[in-house]
């Protein structure tokens, strides 16, 4: 049985080896994650190359998800570990200097403070109460919950607005690198808001690129601007680590059932990110919980699923993914498509969206197994995935990097096909890929959707069913 629910690895030292990455693609990786938090310019460089340098089943190179750091506020400066403990008083400034001060990250102004604000570090081991603003840079507090601060530790700010630019010169830096390096898709970490996009995406068009842009949801303001955000990124990302920091962690799971169907009901990409497989960082079995984590993000709707830590730095990467597929195969099969499909239509639907869900809606009338998008820019292919039909969904496109980036959405499998610029040639192009691939029958029906003239975004309207001739 096909996968539909796909996958994303991050890479780091586990599996930084063109055989390690390769063996990760076979296993059933779809997607490699560069995480730019970490390295210089010239390891994250090498990164790219290797991932690179390995080959996926459809012939070229993986889909690379390119991960700005964005505005994190790091502890900075700090020359030797200091000692925290219970109910003493420190102050978390980026002015002042001194035995009772943690340095931050020196681009941060704190704006508004609302009452009890807590302020965490390295993930909440660490926890603060904010007592007194002493000014906009240097915040007085007392100590909650008492550890060790070591210098470059992330620290979080749940109820302080910060003053920050949502682009570092670092994510600059990295936007370029990434971009002139092959990412197939930037997301960005620590969005606010829905005008973020625009900072990036107009940063990217510069660069002479039209990369897309996935937000990173983990931080309290995205959760509270969600919807905006969802229908200005082009994907979204609940990226449960620092989300889970910044709001109460209790408010997780209902957070990402919220945001998966706002998501899937603007047609973007979601992707559930973070401690899937935690405990196999270092065994190598899961745990009973990640398993039903698992599968409840994929009831929940995720189109893919994101594994940190676990292939990064952890002890038995391949054996993360084989246990990632193991649950998806065994979840999908007992959900009933048929039912997925049958969203709530509470409004009118624009004819992109009705043909679409036609396309599902005839596949299932006439029992068919697959349904052709033919798409240049990912749209169609992206309509139809919303829906989740039973049947396999093959995306068409004259364009590597459109192929590339379908490769995170929900039960795609796409194929490079020549270009075409009449809508007369696309049922012979269709035709001829399904007979290389030999997945169906001669005389096998299939339906054919995608939009006229070619080219344009978003104007799916068309819809026949055809039969292979082979
Ligand atoms: P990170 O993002 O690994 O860059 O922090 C994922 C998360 O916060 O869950
Ligand atoms: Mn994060």
């Amino acid at each position: 049985m096909r996968q539909r629910t796909k996958i994303i690895a991050t890479v780091g030292p586990s599996c930084l080896n063109n055989i390690m990455i390769q063996k990760l693609i076979n296993v059933g990786v779809n997607c490699f994650r560069v995480n730019l938090s970490h390295g210089t310019s010239k390891e994250k460089k090498k990164v790219f190359q290797l991932i690179k340098t390995t080959i996926t089943h459809s012939g070229f190179r993986p889909t690379i998800l390119a991960d700005l750091a964005g505005p994190k506020i790091r502890v900075s400066g700090l020359r030797k570990d200091m000692v925290l403990n219970e109910g003493e008083e420190i102050v978390i400034s980026n002015e002042q200097l001194g035995k009772n001060v943690i340095p931050v990250s020196k681009n941060v102004k704190f704006r508004r403070v609302e009452d009890g604000a807590k302020i965490l570090i390295n993930d909440g081991l660490i926890t603060l109460k904010v007592i007194k603003e002493l000014s906009e840079r240097s915040l007085l507090c007392k100590i909650i919950i008492p550890g060790v601060v070591q210098n470059r530790k992330g620290v979080n700010f749940p109820g302080v607005e910060l003053n920050i630019p949502s682009l570092t010169d670092q994510d600059e830096e990295d936007l370029k690198l990434s971009l002139t390096n092959g990412a197939d898709w930037i997301a960005l970490s620590f969005v606010r808001a829905a005008s973020d996009y625009d900072l990036v995406k107009s940063k990217i068009k510069n660069l002479g690129y039209d990369t897309p842009v996935m937000a990173k949801i983990e931080k309290w303001e995205a959760v509270n601007n969600a919807k905006k955000i969802i229908n200005s990124f082009d994907a979204v990302m609940v990226a449960r680590g620092d989300l889970g920091v910044e709001v109460p962690s209790e408010k997780v799971p209902l957070i990402q059932k919220k945001i998966i169907e706002k998501a899937r009901e603007a047609g973007k990409p979601v992707v559930i990110a973070t401690q899937l497989l935690d405990s196999m960082i270092e065994r190598p079995v899961p745990t009973r919980a990640e398993i039903s984590d698992i599968a409840n993000s994929i009831f929940d709707g995720a189109d893919a699923l994101m594994v940190t830590g676990e292939t990064a730095i952890g002890k038995h990467p391949k054996r993360v993914i084989k246990v990632l597929l193991r649950v998806i195969k065994e979840t999908e099969s007992s959900i009933n498509y048929k039912n997925y499909f049958k969203y709530k239509r509470r409004k009118i639907l624009n004819t992109a969206r009705a043909i679409s869900h036609a396309a599902c809606s005839v596949a299932h009338d006439q029992r068919i197994e697959t349904i052709v998008t033919m798409t240049h820019t990912g749209s169609t292919a992206r309509m139809v995935s919303r829906y989740r039909p039973k049947s396999r969904i093959v995306a068409m496109t004259p364009f590597r990097s459109i192929a590339r980036q379908l490769e995170i959405v929900w039960g795609i499998k796409s194929f490079v096909v020549s270009a075409y610029d009449s809508s007369d040639e696309i049922p012979q192009i269709a035709n001829s890929v399904l007979n290389e691939e030999g997945f169906l029958l001669e005389k096998e029906k299939f339906v054919l959707t995608g939009g006229v003239p070619v080219g344009i975004k978003g104007t799916t309207n068309y819809l026949s069913v055809l039969k292979v001739n082979h």
